[in-house]
């Protein structure tokens, strides 16, 4: 595999390196049914380094507009001074910016609310016999939704932040090499958008990133280590098979051009999806000049909603089942990104399929086959 960067990165959660966007642009068309966009970052000065298979840890913060919501319903000004976490003291505005989460709900939070104002149903949620009612009650519900369902819940500024999460960072699967773009890193980011609850919302960073980051806006990040995610020596035969569809082509961008830039020698093949091929075929152009330069053997896709019947990736992989299995036999490295909730599960037993078909094996010399090509390493995901 790959070797690892010699320098261990000086940035973390707690020392993030301040980068700066320096270009960003719409993956999807007019009229796509979703927006993903591409961005690049710049890493000037920074000494950041990285590995294809990587992810940029990247911290966002809270939109304007929800924080005035929220200050609006408590009657805060926004200039009432709270404790800062991140030290001192800070306009409860710049906190609830910067530093606490407004989009989960901490138990806590509902259970000052409920208590405050005298909401037993509330309370009774908070049960421990009461998990799967407080998860459907969380599910769609933000902290304004708490405060404006209760407002006879009055806090005090310092009382109300002390009951709030921490606003978190978001990771994300790089889809650049340093061999390609040195001092920057390319991410590739579906931006969440919503309705609930009458009140349309934005996934923090997503939106962070989409809606309020300027070339001029700081951009906290760091890099979190994809140990395991990793390519194979470039000087070595053996053949990869990348699966990412939607947002999960990152790691593969990256893969692609890491080895454009070595040279590497195995064949390469990439299964990509989304729902239509007009307004959603991510990097197309670039997809089609690796297959004309032989950085890319292969490529098939499937976009779901361009035929009557929906057609995903491992639809795909199953009718290239036979040629799947022989790469498979040749050593090819497996490797998964993107959706783990449907995706995963639907690539994984779509493989398993074609290992009982194509190898004419048994479920148990199946398991066995799958096993031994996880304990080789040689089925990777990175699925979120
Ligand atoms: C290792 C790793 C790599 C990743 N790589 C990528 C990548 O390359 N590209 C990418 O786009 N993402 C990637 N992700 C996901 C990314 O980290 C974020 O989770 C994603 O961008 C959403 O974050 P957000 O802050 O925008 O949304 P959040 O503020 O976290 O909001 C998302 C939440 O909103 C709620 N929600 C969403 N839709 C609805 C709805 N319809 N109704 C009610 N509630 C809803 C859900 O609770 C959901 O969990 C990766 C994750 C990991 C762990």
């Amino acid at each position: 595999m790959s070797t690892e960067p010699h320098v261990k990165s000086a940035y973390n959660v707690k020392n993030p390196f301040i980068a700066h966007l320096k270009n960003a642009y719409d993956l999807t068309g007019v009229g796509a049914p979703k927006h993903t966009r591409h961005y690049e970052i710049d890493l000037t000065g920074s000494g950041m380094e990285f590995l294809p298979g990587d992810s940029l840890a990247v911290q966002p913060t809270n939109a304007p507009a929800l924080v005035e919501l929220v200050l609006k319903s408590l009657n805060f000004t926004g200039e009432e001074t709270v404790p800062n976490p991140k030290g001192g003291e800070a306009s409860i505005r710049h906190v609830l910016t910067d530093v606490f989460s407004l989009t989960e709900v901490d138990i806590k939070l509902l259970k000052a609310v409920a208590d405050k104002s005298g909401n037993s149903e509330l309370m009774a949620l908070t049960a421990p016999e009461k998990k799967e009612e407080l998860k459907k009650y969380f599910w769609g519900r933000d902290v304004l939704d708490v405060l404006e369902e209760n407002p006879f819940a009055i806090f005090e500024p310092a009382e109300f932040t002390g009951l709030l999460r921490k606003l978190l960072i978001r990771l994300y699967s790089i889809s650049s090499s340093l061999k390609a773009y040195p001092e920057q890193v390319h991410l590739t980011v579906a931006t969440v958008r919503y309705e609930s609850h009458g009140r349309t919302r934005g996934g923090v960073c997503s939106t962070f990133l989409a809606d309020r980051v300027s070339e001029t806006t700081p951009l906290p990040t760091f890099i979190k280590s994809g140990m395991g995610f990793r390519l194979p020596e470039p000087t070595s035969d053996t053949p990869i098979i990348m699966c990412g569809p939607g947002t999960g082509i990152a790691p593969f961008r990256s893969f692609l051009q890491e080895r454009k830039a070595t040279g590497a020698k195995g064949k390469s093949w990439l299964f990509f999806g989304e729902v239509n091929r007009s307004t959603c075929f991510f990097y197309e152009k670039e997809w089609e000049d690796y297959l004309t330069d032989g950085t890319l053997s292969k490529i098939d896709t499937a976009f779901s909603r361009d035929q009557e019947k929906k057609l995903y990736v491992q639809h795909r992989m199953l009718e290239r089942g036979k040629e799947l299995y022989e790469w498979l036999e040749q050593g090819a490295i497996f490797y998964i990104c993107g959706d783990a909730t449907r995706m995963a599960t639907d690539v994984d037993n779509a493989l398993r399929e074609i290992v009982a078909k194509e190898g004419g094996k048994s479920p148990e010399q199946v398991i066995e086959y799958m096993d031994a090509l996880k304990t080789s390493k040689r089925y990777r995901r990175d699925v979120y």
